[in-house]
C-alpha cells in the first residue's frame, strides 16, 4: 500500500469519527495514528471498536479481546493492586539437599 492511499484512508476515517466527543476523539486519534501514545491507541481502538460510543466501551464484554483488560472507561482494580503490591521478600525455605 502506498503513503498516500494510506493517508487518504486515515484522512476519510478521522472525518467519520462520530459521537458528542467528536473532536476529544479526533485529537487522541491523532495522537494515536502519530504514534505519541499507546493509551491513545487503545483508547482510539476500543471507541471505534463500539463505534464511537464510550459506554458501550465501558459495557464491553469480549474478555477473549487483547485490549480487555486495559480498555478506557473502566476501573481496573486487579491491574492497579498488582502497581501497588510489594515485591514478595519472604525469604526462601531451606530445602533439604537429597542425594
Ligand atoms: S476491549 Fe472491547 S471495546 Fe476494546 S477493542 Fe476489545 S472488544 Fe473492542
Amino acid at each position: 500500500m502506498k503513503i498516500d492511499e494510506i493517508i487518504e484512508i486515515r484522512r476519510k476515517h478521522r472525518a467519520n469519527i462520530p459521537g458528542k466527543h467528536h473532536e476529544a476523539y479526533r485529537v487522541n486519534w491523532d495522537k494515536a495514528i502519530e504514534g505519541k501514545s499507546l493509551r491513545a491507541c487503545v483508547k482510539s481502538k476500543c471507541l471505534d471498536c463500539m463505534n464511537w460510543l464510550a459506554s458501550e466501551v465501558k459495557a464491553c464484554s469480549c474478555a477473549a479481546c487483547p485490549l480487555f483488560e486495559v480498555r478506557p472507561y473502566v476501573k481496573h482494580p486487579k491491574r492497579r493492586q498488582s502497581r501497588k503490591t510489594p515485591p514478595d521478600v519472604t525469604p526462601n525455605k531451606p530445602t533439604a539437599h537429597v542425594e
